[in-house]
């Protein structure tokens, strides 16, 4: 099955379009994001470490989130991995292709989620309201302060990478501002055509 990569900026929709193909289709999600804020809230050394980095929505180091990621795809996942904030950089996309091409294993596809900057303000901020209103923990980082860092450090240090999977025939594009039925159509399509891909 196949592994993939959902690339988009942050409040693209990429952690709902992961969780959906875990429940439909059995993939393993790893999301860097989700590791780093387990690690600070359970508050390991390495948690301390990053915790301040994440507060001001810039990047943690390469050599983290690699490690972090390289524990978990040693021994593949049967239904495929979804990346998801990985990598964000260009040397762990780099790393990436190194691991899984060590541990016998592909990348298929990578999704990129495109989206307009007020359309990810806007999501933010409703983020942050619904979790207030649920009685749930809001993100530190989800603010329009911190928001704005960690917008600038996508397109800073992220959206090179639009260009090295383009480069490498990877790269397959999806409307994320359309409704999330739509969106999860198109990427469902682009999975098929990865699987169909792979088959023959
Ligand atoms: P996310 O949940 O993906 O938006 O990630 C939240 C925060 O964790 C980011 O703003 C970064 O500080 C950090 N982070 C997550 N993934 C990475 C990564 N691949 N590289 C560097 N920092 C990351």
């Amino acid at each position: 099955m196949p592994n993939i990569i959902l690339l988009g900026p942050p409040g693209a929709g990429k952690g709902t379009q992961a969780a959906r193909l875990v429940a439909e289709r059995g993939m393993v999600q790893l999301s860097t994001g989700d590791m780093l804020r387990e690690a600070k809230s359970s508050g390991t050394e390495m948690g301390k470490r990053v915790a301040a980095v994440m507060d001001r929505g810039e990047l943690v180091t390469d050599e983290i989130v690699i490690g972090l990621i390289e524990e978990k795809i040693a021994s593949g996942a049967g239904n495929g991995f979804i990346f998801d904030g990985f990598p964000r950089t260009l040397a762990q996309a780099d790393a990436l292709g190194e691991l899984l091409a060590r541990t016998g294993q592909r990348l298929d596809a990578v999704i990129q989620l495109v989206v307009d900057d007020e359309t990810l303000i806007a999501r933010i901020v409703g983020r942050a309201e619904e979790a207030r209103a649920a009685g749930k923990p809001v993100r530190a980082d989800d603010n329009p302060e911190v928001f704005a860092d960690r917008l600038r450090a996508y397109y800073k240090s992220t959206s090179p990478l639009i260009g090295y999977y383009y480069a490498l025939g990877d790269l397959f594009t999806v409307d994320g501002l359309a409704p999330v039925e739509t969106v999860a159509g198109s990427i469902a399509n682009v999975l098929d055509q990865a699987v169909a891909a792979t088959a023959t």
